[in-house]
C-alpha cells in the first residue's frame, strides 16, 4: 500500500493551495458577510481546469481522477468552504450526472462548457416535502409531443441562481415510486423556469442556495437525462461520488480549523507561557490531528476505489459520515482553543464553526449515512 500522493498529485495540491491562499483568503470574510457569490474566482478555477478535474480531456476536462478532485476540494475548503461546495455541486453532482447518465450528444454539448467554467452547473433533487426521503419527490414531468412539461418546486439547490445548466429529478410515473423518477437537463432562461427564494444561511454564506420554480416549463424531449424512470437510480450513483466530495469539503474545513488553532496556540500566552504548553490544549490538538488523518484516509480510499471503477456506496458514506462529524468536532475545538477570540469575526475559527455544520446535513444527513452503511453491512 502506498499512502503518499504521487508527484503530480502533490503538485496539484501545492498549486491549489497557493491559489486559495492568494486569490480566496483575502476575500473570505467580505464574501461571507455580503453573501456574495464569488463568480470571478469560480471562472478563474474553470480556466485552471479545476471545474472539470474528473472528466476526460476530450470533453474539456483535466483528465484526472477522484484522488486529484478531492485533493483540490480539500485545499479550496481549507480556505473557504463556500468555494468548496460551489465546485463540488457543480462538478460531482451536475456535471457528473450528465457525464455518467448522458448520451454522447448531451456529453459533448454540456461537459466541455461545464468543465471550463463557461457554464455553471446545479443539481436539484431536494423538495420542500422530500429531503432524506428523496424518492417521495412531487415535481412532475409529463411528456407532450416533442417536449417534457415540468411542474413543481425544488429547494436548497446549490448554485441555483447562477447556474446556466441544471439537472433536476421529477416524477414520470407516480405509481412506481423510486422507479418512476427521471432526470432532466434544464437550461437557464427556459420559459416557465425561474430560481426563487435565495436562502439566508448560518454558514457557507458565499455559496448560493436557491429555490427552483417550474410552472408549465417545456423542455425539449432530448433533455431527458438517462433512461426514463431511471433518474432516482442514477441520482444515487451520482451521490456515491458526491458524498466523497462532501467528505473532502469536511476534511478541508477540519484542516483549516486545525491549522489556525495550532498557530494560535503557539502565539497566545497565558500564565506566562504559550497555551500550547498546556496538556489540555495539546490533547485537543492531538485528537484533531488524528481524526483529520483518519478522515483523509477514508476519503482517499473511497476516491481511489472510484478511480479503479469499483462500487463505493459503503466507502463513500463512511468517508462522508466520519469526515463531516470530525469536522464539526474540530471546528468546535478550534473555537475553544481560541477562547473569546474564537467567537470574534476577526479570527477564522468562528467561520469554520458555522460553515462546517452543513457537512453533516447535505447530500444525506449523518442519520441517512448510517442507514446506507448499515444497509450495505446487512445485505449479505
Ligand atoms: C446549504 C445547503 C445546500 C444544499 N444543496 C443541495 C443541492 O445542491 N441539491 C439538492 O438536491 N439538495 C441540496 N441540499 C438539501 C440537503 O441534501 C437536504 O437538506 C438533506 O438531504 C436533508 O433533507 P431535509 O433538509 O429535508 O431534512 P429531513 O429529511 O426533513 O430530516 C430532518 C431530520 O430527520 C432525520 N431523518 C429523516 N429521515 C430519517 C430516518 N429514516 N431515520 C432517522 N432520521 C431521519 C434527518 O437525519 C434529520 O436529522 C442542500 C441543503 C443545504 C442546507
Amino acid at each position: 500500500m502506498d499512502f503518499q500522493l504521487n508527484e503530480e498529485q502533490q503538485q496539484l495540491r501545492h498549486t491549489v493551495r497557493e491559489f486559495a491562499e492568494r486569490e480566496i483568503a483575502p476575500n473570505v470574510m467580505k464574501w461571507d458577510e455580503a453573501g456574495e457569490f464569488p463568480m470571478d474566482t469560480i471562472k478563474q478555477l474553470g480556466r485552471l481546469g479545476l471545474l472539470g478535474v474528473i472528466f476526460p480531456t476530450e470533453y474539456g476536462g483535466a483528465g484526472m481522477g477522484y484522488v486529484e478532485y478531492v485533493t483540490a476540494i480539500e485545499e479550496l475548503s481549507r480556505i473557504d468552504g463556500s468555494v468548496g461546495i460551489i465546485v463540488a455541486a457543480h462538478t460531482s453532482l451536475c456535471s457528473n450526472h450528465i457525464f455518467v447518465a448522458g448520451n454522447e450528444e448531451q456529453r459533448r454539448k454540456y461537459i466541455p462548457k461545464l468543465a471550463t467554467g463557461e457554464f455553471i452547473g446545479a443539481w436539484g433533487l431536494t423538495e420542500p416535502s422530500s429531503g432524506s426521503d428523496a424518492g417521495s419527490a412531487r415535481m412532475t414531468a409529463v411528456r407532450k409531443k416533442d417536449c417534457w412539461v415540468l411542474n413543481g418546486t425544488k429547494t436548497f439547490c446549490t448554485n441555483g441562481h447562477y447556474a446556466d445548466v441544471l439537472v433536476v429529478i421529477a416524477v414520470t410515473d407516480r405509481t412506481a415510486h423510486t422507479h418512476g423518477l427521471s432526470a432532466f437537463i434544464v437550461e437557464k432562461g427556459t420559459k416557465g423556469f425561474r430560481p426563487g427564494k435565495k436562502e439566508n444561511k448560518l454558514g457557507l454564506r458565499a455559496s448560493d442556495t436557491a429555490e427552483l420554480i417550474f410552472e408549465d416549463c417545456c423542455i425539449p424531449a432530448q433533455n431527458l437525462l438517462g433512461k426514463e424512470d431511471d433518474g432516482f437510480i442514477d441520482a444515487m450513483r451520482v451521490l456515491d461520488g458526491g458524498r466523497i466530495s462532501i467528505a473532502a469539503l469536511s476534511l478541508g474545513m477540519a484542516q483549516g480549523a486545525y491549522d489556525v488553532a495550532l498557530k494560535y496556540s503557539k502565539q497566545r500566552k497565558q500564565f506566562g507561557k504559550p497555551i500550547s504548553d498546556f496538556q489540555a490544549i495539546q490533547w485537543k490538538l492531538a485528537d484533531m490531528a488524528t481524526e483529520i488523518d483518519a478522515a483523509r484516509l477514508l476519503t482517499l480510499r473511497a476516491a481511489s476505489m472510484k478511480d479503479a471503477g469499483l462500487k463505493t456506496t459503503l466507502e463513500s458514506s463512511m468517508a462522508k459520515l466520519y469526515a463531516s462529524e470530525i469536522a464539526v468536532r474540530c471546528a468546535n475545538e478550534s473555537v475553544q482553543i481560541h477562547g473569546g477570540y474564537g467567537f470574534i469575526k476577526d479570527y477564522p475559527a468562528e467561520k469554520f464553526y458555522r460553515d462546517v455544520k452543513l457537512c453533516t446535513i447535505g447530500e444525506g444527513t449523518s442519520e441517512i449515512q448510517r442507514m446506507v452503511i448499515a444497509r450495505q453491512l446487512l445485505k449479505d
